[in-house]
């Protein structure tokens, strides 16, 4: 494998995850956000997951140094120029994606591989939009990073085999499992996923249930580990909706409607856990349902 060092553009809950996989792992990480406070944020949970890692004996407090040491935050492209691999896990915004890899692609090698964490944006499409299409592939994470095996690999229609298998050989070497997505809406998991979502977001905006009624069925009924709507808020609202306008758009059938109730909450800035607020209320020491 010839990938040493990582670039990660985005520094939320998922790059700030896929950093500290890549770290642990023995990567050198370059992590670019758009302002000091958000890298400031992102390097505190990342220790404070280590640490979590830490107390629990599954890694040690030298495997924490040296993945922290490894971490290095940057405000400036040019920085991730001898970068092997740049991982974008940006908002879910086509228009601010295609933005990135603009910039992106001024600056780094000709060998550099670029992979987005998009959720549900069509591979080839984004790969179009840069000067590598053949060196370009989606690597989807799941939320946590650090604790969650899967990692699906999407190939758009030119992603080459050079790509292809230098990633799934990154995705042995962080540890995780891979399995392969054709390039349709959403991919395998959130196709799956947040339709079941959006539907108990529907339930909860017909009044079928309240957002605790809903949760406890799905709990204790089909013996799903979280709530969905408790699932949402983990995941975020904003991304919930991206995804779900992917869906409805991309395969143009009226199942996939996003609720308006989710659109609200979006609208209204509550995002869920990340904003401290979406279908419960995090600001209370056990979370609040907010309806
Ligand atoms: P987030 O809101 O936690 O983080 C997004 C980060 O991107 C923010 O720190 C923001 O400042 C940064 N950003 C936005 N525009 C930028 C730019 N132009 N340059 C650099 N940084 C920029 O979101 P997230 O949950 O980490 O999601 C990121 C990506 O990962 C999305 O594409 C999402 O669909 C995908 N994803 C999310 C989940 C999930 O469960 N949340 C799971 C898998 C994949």
């Amino acid at each position: 494998m010839n990938i040493k060092e990582i670039g990660i553009i985005g520094s939320g809950q998922m790059g700030g995850g896929i950093a500290h996989v890549s770290a642990l792992a023995g990567f050198d990480v370059k992590l670019l956000d758009i302002n000091n406070e958000l890298l400031e944020k992102a390097k505190v949970l990342i220790k404070k997951n280590l640490m979590r890692q830490v107390s629990k004996d599954k890694i040690t407090k030298e495997n924490l140094d040296i993945a922290l040491n490894k971490i290095h935050t940057t405000l400036d492209y040019s920085d991730l120029s001898n970068c092997d691999l740049v991982i974008e896990a940006a908002t879910e915004n086509e228009k601010a994606k295609v933005k990135i890899f603009e910039e992106l692609c001024k600056v780094i090698s000709k060998t550099c591989i670029i992979a987005t964490n998009t959720s549900s944006i069509s591979i080839t499409r984004l790969a179009s939009s840069t000067d590598r299409p053949e060196k370009f592939i989606g690597m989807h994470f799941m939320n946590p990073v650090p604790i969650m095996e899967l990692v699906e690999l999407i190939r758009g229609i030119a992603t080459n085999n050079e790509t292809y298998s230098e990633i799934r050989n990154l995705t042995d070497a962080l540890g995780k499992k891979s399995a392969v997505s054709e390039d349709f809406p959403a991919f395998i998991v959130n196709r799956i996923l947040l339709p079941m979502i959006n539907e108990a977001v529907y339930t909860l905006y017909e009044g079928v249930g309240s957002v605790e009624a809903i949760d406890t069925s799905m709990k204790l009924g089909a013996n799903h580990p979280m709530g969905p709507l408790q699932l949402a808020d983990f995941i975020g609202l904003d991304t919930c909706l991206a995804v779900m306008q992917v869906l409805y758009e991309g395969l143009a059938d009226s199942k996939y409607r996003p609720c308006p109730l989710l659109v609200k909450y979006v609208e209204a800035g509550w995002l869920g856990r990340k904003t401290n607020k979406g279908f419960y209320d995090y600001s209370t020491e056990i979370p609040t349902p907010t309806r």
